[in-house]
């Protein structure tokens, strides 16, 4: 049927004249990959050739394409019972709450919604009113940092730090206040001063600790170019964090289930957050699901709120039963194949080989945690001044043309385009991992 309807329509022409893609310009895109099959670490376009999906699509894929389980299991809770709102109750999502809490190994109570868009402007308002319900109404402001993503929506964008993603939609939410991201390829000195992380003390401060409502931050910054902290940041920042009476928000978008070899990101920092937000891995992507965990004290304070003090937030589709089933199979994988601990040992193993890479004159670093890699491109290693977008495209086109997607940062407003990304799902095979490392070490080799 498929073979039938791909002979007889131009499928790339529809595509042009009725899809507006994801962050693109509006037009052709003759690159543009319609993908119609994908099994494993493997994607297969509407012309019949193969790419290894050194992305997971959009770092979410975690189990791999293909799980036949997954597909089982939302079919069958779509037979039974599609859908009940949140504001009563249903066992897909009962069980899933608990099943979360497992993973977090601590007491967390859960909000579901739909994209990590969603669960950060969740957070966000449940954070806010957290200080209301204390008393506190002038606690409203949010620290994150320069080059972090954390969504699309007017607040979660406004904590992203990316400027060249947000000028053109202000005003966007009020309240959002950045730092400098810690990096230590660029300020190896911070390993000892911890001084990305005392900017948010003094920022605290100098704001007054009485404005004030918590920090978001992701473990390691993800999509602003896999930013490696120091060791002891997080714990640090959540120090200070206590001192003024803020709450952590862990953005575990990218780095929750495995992808960094821990269940969630924060795990490599011993810290524990106050809430921690969750999506794409919660089902590998196969339906829309994401989550607010909040630490029960947090909770506890919205006990007993009379009518005006309820937490005053509705999701429709959020906590959809069949997507919940179908993240209880995902999770139940990842436990049954030992895909966190996978990504920690190839993830281990895929940065010293790809470490050989440094010896190329435009390879400044390659960093990262689990089955979560960063290539940093440079013109010159000892200024470490960023590569020219044209050099990474370039290694992206040949991987591509190669068979290999590897993703890339994109801020040029702040001139870093220069990130290669890797993050394949923590299922691939020792065989497709092999493929990732030649093939990148012939393309980087071709510049
Ligand atoms: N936070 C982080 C760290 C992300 O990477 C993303 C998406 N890439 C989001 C939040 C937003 O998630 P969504 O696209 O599902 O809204």
């Amino acid at each position: 049927m498929m073979i039938m309807e791909t002979q007889t329509k131009n499928f790339q022409e529809i595509d042009e004249k009725y899809l507006w893609h994801a962050m693109r310009g509006a037009g052709p895109s003759p690159s543009n990959l319609i993908i119609t099959k994908a099994e494993g670490a493997w994607v297969t376009d509407i012309n019949g050739n193969r790419y290894l999906d050194g992305m997971s699509g959009l770092w979410c894929v975690n189990v791999g394409y293909g799980r036949k389980e997954l597909a089982k299991a939302a079919y069958e809770q779509l037979e039974e019972m599609p859908y009940f709102p949140l504001s009563q109750s249903h066992l897909p999502a009962i069980k899933l709450a608990e099943k979360l809490n497992e993973w977090l190994s601590d007491d967390y109570v859960i909000f579901f919604s739909n994209s990590g868009s969603e669960a950060n402007e969740t957070a966000f308002k449940i954070a806010r009113q957290y200080h209301h319900q204390k008393g506190n109404p002038g606690r409203y402001k949010f620290i994150s940092r320069y080059r972090a993503y954390h969504g699309n929506s007017m607040g979660a964008l406004a904590a992203t730090g990316q400027a060249q993603r947000k000028y053109k939609y202000e005003p966007l939410g009020q309240g959002f206040l950045h730092v400098a991201p810690p990096d230590t390829y660029r300020h190896p000195e911070d390993v000892e001063t911890l001084a990305s992380a005392e900017e948010i003390d003094r920022v605290m401060t100098w704001e007054l600790s009485e404005t004030i409502a918590g920090v978001i931050m992701e473990p390691i910054i993800t999509g602003g170019g896999i930013l490696m902290p120091p060791d002891g940041y997080m714990a640090r920042v959540k120090e200070i964090c206590e001192k003024h009476g803020a709450l952590l928000i862990s953005d575990e978008v990218i780095c929750g289930f495995g992808r960094t070899g821990k269940p969630f990101g924060f795990m490599n920092y011993g810290v524990k957050p106050d809430i921690v937000t969750m999506a794409k891995g919660i089902t590998s992507a196969y339906l829309p699901l994401s989550a607010t965990a909040v630490k029960r004290e947090i909770y506890e304070t919205y006990i007993g709120s009379d009518d005006y003090d309820r937490f005053r937030h509705v999701n429709t589709f959020g906590g959809n039963p069949a997507a919940c089933a179908l993240a209880l199979k995902n999770l139940e994988i990842m436990e049954k194949e030992n895909l966190v601990e996978r990504s920690k040992e190839l993830g281990e193993r895929l940065l010293q080989e790809l470490a050989e890479l440094k010896e190329h004159p435009n390879v400044g670093d390659v960093r990262g945690k689990g089955l979560l890699i960063g290539i940093e491109l440079v013109e010159d290693k000892q200024t470490k001044q960023p590569a020219a977008v044209e050099k990474l495209n370039k290694v992206m086109n040949s991987c591509r043309a190669k068979g290999l997607i590897v993703g890339k940062n994109g801020d040029t407003v702040a001139g870093f385009n220069n990130i290669l990304q890797l993050s394949p799902p923590l299922s691939i095979t020792e065989e497709d991992l092999a493929f990732i490392v030649r093939t990148l070490k012939e393309s980087i080799g071709e510049l």
